[in-house]
């Protein structure tokens, strides 16, 4: 059963930044597929988006299973036929220590979601974005994935030393390049937003910025015209450093 509206995925949807990407694209009317791992808060967030007259479908994926990435492929190219636009949004922070302590599952575990995550998620609904007019892939990075700042001084980042975290967010920025050259001759743009430090779960509210701030980029990105740009990292006030 194909649709003529406007298809979006978010991982990650039903709370903190994803939720807030996925209102932001809802009321420009796409379809959005609140993409979460948990049913009863996947659903939750689906009722909330529809009490906004939003279009929302709870969609179940944890980025760390790939038989449940797997599951959500097929359940879209069975409704929808197509994907307009993928946001890889789902992330963990789960650092409690510096490099030199850090017990390394952890670190492993950081990669699990937050790099190996959106590469088996891109590779499963890859198919089904190609079969969009104007293909988008936004990967939700950080500032601090972004090597220049973290070695800058003088860069509010630049004291931050975190083995896990930043470097997933780096290997997910490198990936975004990767997919970009490699979909360079398609209609399918590819990028990285960072959100800033925003006040979410993911640091116990401690950001200055809100989620409508963080959401932003992350929509700009999904949403380009033509003539945009692919294989780049964006915050709200233009290029980040690699
Ligand atoms: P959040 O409120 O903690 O939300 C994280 C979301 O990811 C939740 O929906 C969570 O689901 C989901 N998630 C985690 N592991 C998952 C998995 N294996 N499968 C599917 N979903 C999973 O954090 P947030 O701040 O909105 O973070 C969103 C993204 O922004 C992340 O990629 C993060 O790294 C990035 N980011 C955040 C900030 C910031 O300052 N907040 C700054 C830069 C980048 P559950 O509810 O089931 O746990």
């Amino acid at each position: 059963m194909g649709t003529r509206s406007k298809i979006a995925l978010i991982t990650g949807a039903n709370k903190g930044i994803g939720l807030e990407i996925a209102r932001q694209l809802g009321r420009q009317g796409f379809t959005v597929l609140v993409g979460a791992r948990d049913s009863g808060r996947g659903t939750a967030a689906v009722e909330s988006l529809a009490s906004e007259d939003i279009d929302a479908r709870f969609v179940q994926i944890d980025v760390t299973d790939v038989q449940s990435i797997n599951s959500a492929a097929k359940l879209i190219a069975a409704e929808f036929g197509k994907l307009d636009v993928l946001v890889n949004n789902a992330g963990i922070f789960i650092e409690n220590k510096p490099p030199s302590t850090i017990d390394v599952s952890r670190v492993r575990a950081t990669y699990e979601t937050n790099f190996f995550g959106p590469l088996n998620v891109t590779q499963a609904m890859l198919p089904l974005i190609r079969k969009s007019d104007a293909g988008r892939i936004v990967n939700v990075s950080s500032g601090l994935g972004s090597i220049g700042t973290m070695s800058d001084p003088d860069s509010p980042y630049g004291g931050f030393s975190l083995a896990g975290y930043n470097s997933s967010k780096s290997a997910l920025n490198a990936l975004t390049v990767a997919f970009a050259n490699e979909l360079r001759d398609t209609n399918i743009k590819v990028n990285a937003a960072d959100p800033g430090y925003v006040a979410t779960d993911l640091n116990n509210h401690s950001g200055p910025r809100t989620v409508e701030q963080g959401a932003t980029e992350p929509v700009r990105l999904a949403t380009l015209g033509p003539d945009g740009p692919t294989g780049a990292f964006f915050n709200d006030e233009g290029p980040v450093p690699w």
